[in-house]
C-alpha cells in the first residue's frame, strides 16, 4: 500500500518535471557553441559537455598542433564561441593572435591549470613540456577545469556538467588502474621507449618509463645529426628494445634509427592528436589503451 502511494507520488513528480521541461524547452535546448584547440582536448570537453554543447575543433585528428597555421575560417569559429578551451603550457603558440584576430571576448579556459608542469633544458634554454594530457592524473585536472569553465559559461546546465564530469572521472580512474597494471607487467629493465618528439615525459614520469626523444618537446626543430648519432649509440649500448612511430610526425627518422640499430619498430603511438573515427584511437580512452597495448607488446617480448 505504502509502495503504491510512493509510486504515485513519483509519477506525479515526473509529470510535473516533464511539463516544466516542455515549457522551458526553447532556452534549454539551445546548445552552447564552444571551441577546443585540438582533438584530444576536444574529446575531454565532449565528455563533460555532452548534449549541452556544440563543439568545434581547430586542429583535427592526426594533425600537429605545434606547427599549426590558423586560417580565416578558424577566426570565425572562435568568434562564434561562447567559451574557448586551450591546453596552455605554451602548446598553442598561435592562439593568442588568433583570438585577437577573431575579436572574440569569450573566456579562454586553460585546461592544464593546476597541473604540475615539467620543465626541461633544450638547446641551452628552459622549456615547458606541454604534453600534460599523457598522464591520466592530469587528464582528471583537465576535466575539472573543463567542468568549471562550462558551468561559468552556461550555469543553467550546471547539474548536467557535474554529472557528466563525475561519470567520466570514474572512467579515468578505471583506465588509470588498468594502465598501471599493464605497465607493471613489463620487465623493469625494458621500460624504456624511444619516440621521435618528446611527448611522453608526463607519461614516463607517471608510469615509470624512461623516454628518449631526438626532437625535443616540440616538432618545430629537427633533430641534429649529433642527436641522432648519440641515440643510435645509446640504443646499441643499452639494448633498448623498440622505437615507436607517432601519428603526427614523419616516420623517416625513426626508420633510419631502427635500421641502424636493429631495434624493432614498436608500432604507432598517438601523442598529440587522436585518430579519425575509424582508426584505433578516436577517443582519449581509446588512445591510452592503444598506446599502452603497443608499448606492452613491443617491450615485453
Ligand atoms: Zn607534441
Amino acid at each position: 500500500m505504502r509502495t503504491g502511494r510512493s509510486l504515485l507520488i513519483v509519477f506525479f513528480a515526473l509529470v510535473t518535471a516533464a511539463s516544466f521541461n516542455i515549457s522551458a524547452a526553447p532556452a534549454q535546448d539551445k546548445k552552447i557553441p564552444v571551441v577546443a584547440t585540438f582533438s584530444i582536448l576536444s574529446d575531454l570537453v565532449k565528455n563533460v559537455g555532452g548534449d549541452r554543447i556544440e563543439i568545434t575543433t581547430l586542429v583535427g585528428p592526426n594533425s600537429d598542433t605545434h606547427v599549426y597555421a590558423p586560417t580565416p575560417a578558424d577566426a570565425k569559429k572562435v568568434a562564434g564561441a561562447k567559451v574557448v578551451f586551450v591546453n596552455g603550457l605554451g602548446y598553442e603558440g598561435w592562439m593568442t593572435r588568433l583570438v585577437k584576430a577573431s575579436g572574440s571576448k569569450a573566456p579562454s579556459v586553460v585546461a592544464s591549470k593546476g597541473v604540475k608542469s615539467r620543465k626541461m633544458e633544450e638547446e641551452g634554454r628552459q622549456v615547458t613540456d606541454p604534453h600534460a594530457w599523457q598522464s591520466i592524473g592530469n587528464a582528471k585536472i583537465y576535466v575539472t577545469n573543463i567542468r568549471d569553465g562550462l558551468i561559468a559559461a552556461d550555469p543553467a546546465s550546471k547539474s548536467a556538467y557535474e554529472a557528466n564530469a563525475s561519470a567520466y572521472l570514474a572512467k579515468l580512474d578505471a583506465l588509470e588502474t588498468e594502465v598501471k597494471d599493464a605497465i607493471s607487467k613489463i620487465p623493469a629493465d625494458r621500460r624504456r621507449l624511444i619516440t621521435s618528439h618528446d611527448a611522453f615525459g608526463y607519461f614516463g614520469a607517471a608510469y615509470g618509463l624512461e623516454v628518449i626523444a631526438p626532437e625535443g618537446v616540440s616538432t618545430e626543430s629537427e633533430a641534429s645529426a649529433q642527436d641522432v648519432a648519440k641515440i643510435i649509440r645509446q640504443i646499441k649500448s643499452e639494448h633498448i628494445p623498440a622505437v615507436f612511430m607517432e601519428n603526427i610526425t614523419d616516420h623517416r627518422l625513426l626508420d633510419q634509427i631502427a635500421r641502424e640499430t636493429n631495434a624493432k619498430i614498436g608500432g604507432e603511438l598517438y601523442t598529440d592528436a587522436l585518430s579519425g573515427p575509424d582508426g584505433p584511437a578516436p577517443t582519449y580512452l581509446d588512445m591510452f589503451r592503444h598506446n599502452v597495448g603497443a608499448l606492452t607488446e613491443a617491450l615485453s617480448s
